[in-house]
């Protein structure tokens, strides 16, 4: 039985990462939030793990509008800081107390600090009336000893990916949709979506 994949309901209030995914699929699959769909969503992130809050997100979604429903969650994890912010990510600066921002915050916690190796991690759920499936990415680098860059959001100003100079804020978007944890990810679900569908 050939299953319709083609709108997948983004489990996502992130404008921000719902133009990078839909820049991905490049057109082959549209992609609707829930809140397009006249659904409000707000999923408390309560999962001990990327992937459990992925999958809490894309079940809720799919419970919501019945539809395929895929969803993210992504974490930076810092060597020097034992894996923070980590499933944190989002948070990490009201966690600590901080009142500053969460770049300003890393920052302060790596400075006069040599190791400075993270790496960004997605995870992504897809949820569909079989079940379940999940897909990883993981982008290597280092944390930046100040901001740079405009582009992107969150983290980016502060994260030089492996082999570059230059932080993701810096770089093209077109840079980033290349090598990112959420793009590795993503290409994964593609290519699923495409297997599956040629059964
Ligand atoms: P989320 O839970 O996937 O929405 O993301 C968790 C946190 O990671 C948020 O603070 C985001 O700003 C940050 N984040 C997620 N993806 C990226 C990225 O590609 N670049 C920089 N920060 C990111």
């Amino acid at each position: 039985m050939k299953h319709d994949f083609n709108t997948l309901i983004f489990a996502s209030g992130n404008a921000h990462k719902a133009e990078e995914v839909q820049a991905a699929f490049e057109g082959q699959v549209s992609i609707a939030l829930p809140k397009d769909l006249g659904y409000a969503f707000d999923v408390a992130e309560t999962g001990m793990t990327l992937q459990e809050n992925a999958i809490l997100k894309a079940e809720e979604a799919w419970q919501l509008t019945g539809k395929p429903s895929f969803a993210d969650d992504t974490g930076l994890f810092c060597e020097a800081l034992n894996g923070l912010p980590g499933v944190h990510t989002a948070r990490f600066a009201a966690i600590q107390g901080y009142s500053g921002s969460n770049n300003e915050l890393l920052l302060d916690r790596l400075s006069h600090n040599e190791q400075r190796d993270a790496f960004f991690e997605s995870v992504f759920c897809l949820r569909w009336e079989q079940g379940r499936v999940c897909f990883q990415g993981v982008l290597p680098g280092t944390i930046a000893l100040e901001q740079a860059g405009n582009g992107g959001f969150g983290y980016d100003p502060v994260f030089i990916p492996q082999g570059f100079s230059k932080t993701l804020a810096e770089l093209p978007l077109r840079v980033k949709l290349l090598i990112s944890h959420r793009s590795q990810a993503l290409r994964s679900m593609q290519a699923w979506i495409a297997a599956f569908q040629s059964l």
